[in-house]
C-alpha cells in the first residue's frame, strides 16, 4: 500500500483539514508555503496521467472547499500536481499541492533552462 493511501486507511497519521467519501486535504509535512495543503483521491491513482475527466471534476470543487476551509479563497493561492520523474513527482498518489498564505514568486518554479540545456 502506497504513503498515501496509509494516510487514507489512517494508518499513517495526518493533519486532515477536510475530507469526503471521495476525496482527503491535508497538511504537507514539508511546508513550502505559509499554507501547504495536499489534495487526494481516497482510491489510488497514481498520477495525473491516469485521472479520470469525472473524478477531476468533483477534485476541482474539493479544492475550492479546501481554499475556503483554509481561508485563501479570496488572497489567492497556486494548485500543482507534479507528474512523473521530469515533474518531480516523488509520491505515487496523484496529489494536488495547494500553496498560500503570502505572495508566491513564480520564477523559481522550474529550475531548468528554458533552451533545453542542463
Ligand atoms: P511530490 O514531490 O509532488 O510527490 O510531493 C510529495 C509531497 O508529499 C512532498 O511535498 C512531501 O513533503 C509530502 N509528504 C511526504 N510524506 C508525507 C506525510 N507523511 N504527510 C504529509 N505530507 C507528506
Ligand atoms: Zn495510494
Amino acid at each position: 500500500m502506497c504513503l498515501f493511501c496509509k494516510i487514507v486507511s489512517k494508518e499513517i497519521s495526518a493533519n486532515i483539514i477536510l475530507e469526503d467519501d471521495d476525496f482527503l486535504a491535508f497538511h504537507d509535512i514539508n511546508p513550502k508555503a505559509p499554507v501547504h495543503i495536499l489534495a487526494i483521491p481516497k482510491n489510488h491513482v497514481d498520477s495525473f496521467n491516469e485521472a479520470s475527466s469525472q473524478m477531476m471534476a468533483s477534485m476541482t470543487t474539493f479544492i475550492q472547499k479546501v481554499a475556503i476551509e483554509v481561508n485563501i479563497k479570496d488572497s489567492g493561492y497556486r494548485v500543482i500536481t507534479n507528474i512523473g520523474s521530469d515533474g518531480g513527482q516523488e509520491v505515487k498518489h496523484l496529489h494536488f499541492h495547494i500553496l498560500g498564505g503570502a505572495k508566491l514568486r513564480w520564477g523559481h518554479l522550474s529550475d531548468a533552462d528554458p533552451k533545453g540545456n542542463i
